[in-house]
């Protein structure tokens, strides 16, 4: 029997000067980046945490503490590939992901592809399974004055029992 299991991610980050922008593992060209105890990248943050809450392992909180060193400024994708073990090691595999990235700006359609691919190779996926996609929040609110960036993402994870 296969069992189906959902879950839902949601993160934020500030943006600040100084930083690199990195989404889905790209560095972006940007005068901004996300400020974060890891590399911040708050799309994948998440994809992480859809993954984490539909096979009941929490958050990545609990999962990579940000009071532990050795996560400072560590690349997102690193941890992605370690929640794809975990999930193995749990006996599920994902059927499907879908994540949106909240940004006023700059556009990331040009990045789109290859942060599909890196989510998909992390996690050892066809990119058939994975969407990645953003949207604008028409100016309103913190993705909109350019304070910050959110992501939302949803999960499907299978298991046979
Ligand atoms: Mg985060």
């Amino acid at each position: 029997m296969t069992a189906l299991r959902i879950g839902h991610g949601y993160d934020v980050h500030r943006l600040t000067e100084g930083r690199p922008l990195i989404l889905g593992g790209v560095e972006i060209p940007w005068e901004r980046g996300l400020l974060g105890h890891s590399d911040a990248d708050v799309l994948v943050h998440a994809v992480m945490d859809a993954l984490a809450g539909a096979a009941r392992l929490g958050d990545i909180g609990k999962l990579f503490p940000d009071t532990d060193p050795a996560y400072a400024g560590i690349s997102s994708i690193r941890l992605l590939r370690e929640v794809g073990r975990l999930l193995r090691e749990r006996g599920f595999s994902v059927v499907n992901l879908d994540a949106t990235l909240l940004a006023q700006a700059p556009k990331v359609g040009p990045y789109r592809t290859q942060m599909e691919q890196n989510v998909a190779e992390a996690l050892g996926l066809a990119p058939e399974q994975v969407n990645l996609k953003a949207t604008t929040e028409e100016g309103l609110g913190f993705t909109g004055d350019g304070s910050g960036m959110a992501a939302h993402a949803v999960v499907l994870l299978e298991k046979q029992s």
